[in-house]
């Protein structure tokens, strides 16, 4: 059997209308009790399905589905992007562990890490994105977490070597891989153990829902059920149907976020109020050559760096702005812009000037071009700008 494609696993997998009188799509369960036929199925054997924590048909769909795409041995969904990421932690590491993370991480990543983790007797320290890991490997490093492009600034990691060189060491590895999705990067497949995913983003794909799941591969699928269970973690039926109606429509919908946002990227990339564009799709991006050889695709999501200009002139041309919502999170249909601000320990991320953060929605490209040429032009023309 050839192994199909992404787009079609993402429509087909994870189906169960044999089970559903033919409906399309597996309903909507809601479960807490699940009730066994008699005593002897009661007390002897392995059911599918034996308390709503533990998981309804919804869930089981959900888990599929992704789990196809991502090449899984076990998947586990859980209510948010920022809890598969604690989860996967801490399926791996345990007291007096060593946790490396990359300088990039999602910052509430290295807030889990340095509030709760610490807690445990769990230290963590963090590699830039670039470097060779080898020399920060100690002789008690559980996992190294990587996450490429990382946020905020877009750097590339080189997943692949990064893993054997964890690997050697006998470490695990652990990548959000909300940025790219399954569908454009399998982890898996490129040597990392537990693939963690923000459904809230692209997978729920319409800014409605939170929701977040880990895909384990064999040797790492026990433990990840097993903490899973442990916590009593459960993403609700509703939760789990709304990511599984997301993602038969994440292959269209992807492929337009990554033909308006490279549009965008461009364009911005050519006006005199943009230093720099962060988009490693892009030819001049430093991580370029990574994304072209590991990845299948990009995004809506990057970055820019303006040239400096008072807050004043931001705020001016954010306000102003008719497509792009002033919000957190990405990956819905609709347009964002948010102000970054970095946190680095290992050194520091020079930029020239202000750093935004652009989500290219579904709306028309050249709509949300001319919004942000008026907006740009409300920047470049604001009083305290100086040029005028
Ligand atoms: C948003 C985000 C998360 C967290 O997802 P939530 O569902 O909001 O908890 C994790 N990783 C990355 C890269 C994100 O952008």
């Amino acid at each position: 059997m050839t192994d199909e494609k992404p787009a079609t696993k993402a429509t087909s997998l994870g189906r169960m209308s044999a089970g559903h009188h033919g409906v399309v799509n597996t309903p909507v369960y809601r479960a807490s009790t699940i009730l066994y036929p008699d005593y002897a199925a009661m007390t002897g054997g392995d059911p599918e399905y034996t308390y709503g924590r533990r998981g309804t048909p919804t869930t089981r769909s959900f888990e599929e589905a992704v789990g196809g795409l991502e090449g899984a041995a076990r998947t586990v969904t859980v209510p948010s992007g920022l809890n598969a990421i604690a989860t996967a932690i801490l399926s791996v590491c345990a007291a007096g562990d060593h946790l490396l993370v990359t300088d990039n991480a999602y910052g509430p990543t290295r807030v889990f890490c340095e509030k709760t983790l610490k807690r445990f007797g769990v230290e963590t320290s963090y590699f830039a994105a670039g470097d060779d890991i080898a020399p920060l490997l100690r002789p008690n490093t559980r996992a190294v977490f990587c996450e490429s492009p990382g946020s905020l600034t877009f750097e590339m990691t080189d997943v692949p070597a990064l893993a054997k060189t964890a690997h050697a060491a006998g470490a695990s590895v652990l990548m959000d891989n909300t940025w790219a999705t399954a569908l454009y990067f399998q982890p898996l497949k490129h040597g990392v153990d537990l693939s963690i995913q923000a459904a809230t983003k692209y997978v729920g794909g319409h800014a409605d829902v939170m929701l977040g799941y880990i895909a384990a591969n064999e040797s790492h699928a026990a433990r990840l059920h097993q903490t899973h269970g442990n916590m009593g973690l459960y993403a609700s039926g509703d939760d789990c149907w709304l990511g599984l109606r997301g993602l038969r429509t994440l292959p269209v919908r992807l492929a337009r976020h990554q033909e308006t946002g490279l549009k965008l990227a461009r364009w911005l990339a050519g006006r005199p109020e943009v230093a720099r564009v962060l988009h490693p799709a892009l030819e001049s991006d430093p991580g370029h050559a990574l994304w072209k050889r590991d990845f299948s695709g990009a995004c809506g999501l990057f970055g820019l760096i303006l040239k400096p200009v008072p807050e004043s002139a931001i705020a001016a041309f954010m306000n102003g702005l008719r497509h792009f919502g002033l919000g957190w999170s990405w990956g819905g249909f609709e347009s964002l812009i948010v102000p970054s601000h970095i946190t680095r320990t290992v050194r520091p991320f020079i930029a020239e000037g202000p750093l935004l953060r652009i989500h290219a929605g579904l709306e028309d490209a050249d709509d949300l071009i001319a919004d942000l040429e008026e907006g740009l032009e409300r920047l470049r023309t604001h009083p305290s700008t100086g040029s005028g």
